[in-house]
This record gives C-alpha cells, structure tokens and sequence, in this order.
C-alpha cells in the first residue's frame, strides 16, 4: 500500500515537472497550424484582395429596386445617387456575417432639418438600418442620428464631416441565428466605424429597427445589402464587402 503511494506520488511529481519544463519552453504557446492565408491590402479604403465589389463606380448591375427591377439611381463620378421616388437599391447577392466598407456623402446644399435632412441607411440582411444622415450640426433625436442603430443604439460620438464632404462606414456584422423553429436563438451584433471613429462597439441587435414601434424579431436568411430612398439625394461610392 505504502508502495502504491509511494508511486502514485512519484507520479504526479514526474506530471507536474514535465508539465512546468513544457511552460517554460515558449514553443509549448506557439500555435503554427492553421497558418492564416493571406490577403492584401487595398491602398487607402480600397477593397482588399478578397473583397467582393458591390460598386466600383460604373455600374448597378449589381443590384436592383425593391421590386427586383432594374435600380433606379443615378450614377455620375463614380457614385451612385438616390433619385427621389425611384425606392431603396439592393444587391442581387444576398449576405450573412461581414465587414462592409461603404462611402457616402450628403448634399452640400443644405435642404430640410432633423431627419429631413440627408437622409438614408444602410440595411443589413435587408433588415437592420445603421442610419445615414447629415447630423453635422443638425440636431433630432439621438438614437435616429447618423451612425445610430436606428431607434436602438445612439452613437458613441458624432464623427460626421460637413455636408457635400465623403464619409466612411467600416461595418462588422454579425447576423443573429435563428433554430428551425424561427426563435432567435442568438442576437446579432454590430461594430461600426465611421470616418476612422469608433461610432457602435459590438452591440446587440434588438430586432428590426421600424420608423414606429418596437423591434421584431422575423426569422431570415441572408440577405441584401440596401441602400435606402429617403427622398434626399445622398450619395454612395467605393462598396465592398468581405463575407465572415
Ligand atoms: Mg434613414
């Protein structure tokens, strides 16, 4: 008996040296597979080497109206331009998880106040809006701002550059989950960036982000990027995406 502990001590000794030499090596920590494949850089907001281009500038042959004709705006410099009345624009290819970089402007002409002013959105899964609007110096309330998640999240700041000048949306989204039953069985989140900014960190998606009333919850897919028609002549350029 006094052997078998004698051993099993012996045991544990020898196990825990071995485990302490392992530590001390700093190869123990070294993760080596799998080895990340490589991607490169776009120069400045260029897409990088394995994006998927939803508007280089020249075409719209990407996406279409709400109704799945052919997209109304208008496309001069190498930006698309809402035209009032012709409806949101959408992609053809329909998205889950991704990091979307998107460019948009607002009228340098200042026209309307609050929400009339410079007003569109960006829908992922054709369902969440990151809210676009010219919020420099143009109050209305916080959580329909630029950047908000529309009637859920304020901003952290306002990053917003002048009217008539480019902005930037770096926007991670992870798309909530649903089980067979159409339960949410996990919230999605979004991370959004805007003009190099920290404007939403990781925040929980509450559902549908309606004009009036409370966030829903439908069960979805993927689904398309939108743009949408507010009746204000806004700006888009240089959209690309990379799926998660
Ligand atoms: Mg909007």
């Amino acid at each position: 008996m006094k052997l078998r502990l004698f051993f099993l001590i012996l045991c544990s000794l020898c196990a825990y040296l071995y485990l302490e030499a392992q530590i001390e090596d700093p190869k123990a920590t070294e993760v080596w597979e799998p080895e990340p494949r490589v991607v490169s850089p776009g120069t400045g907001t260029a897409p990088p080497s394995d994006a998927i281009i939803l508007f280089d500038g020249t075409s719209l042959d990407g996406w279409t109206n709400g109704k799945g004709e052919a997209a109304g705006w208008k496309i001069a410099d190498g930006a698309m331009t809402v035209v009032k009345g012709t409806g949101d624009v959408k992609t053809k290819r329909k998205f889950g998880s991704c990091q979307l970089h998107l460019e948009w402007r607002t009228p340098k002409e200042i026209e309307g106040k609050g929400q009339g002013r410079g007003n569109s959105g960006v829908f992922l899964s054709d369902t969440y809006e990151v809210q676009v609007l010219d919020s420099y110096k143009n109050r209305t309330y916080s959580n329909g701002q630029a950047a908000s998640i529309y009637k859920q999240y304020l901003p952290l700041v306002n990053a917003c550059r002048a009217p008539g000048e480019w902005q930037t949306y770096d926007i991670i989204y992870m798309a909530p989950v649903f089980n067979d039953d159409g339960m949410k069985v996990r919230s999605g989140t979004l991370t959004v960036i805007q003009n190099g900014i920290l404007v939403q960190n990781n925040v929980e998606i509450k559902g549908t982000t309606p004009y009036i009333g409370l966030p829903k919850n439908p069960p979805h897919g993927k689904g398309s990027l939108r743009l949408q028609d507010h009746g204000n002549p806004v700006s888009y350029r240089n959209i690309w995406v990379r799926e998660l």
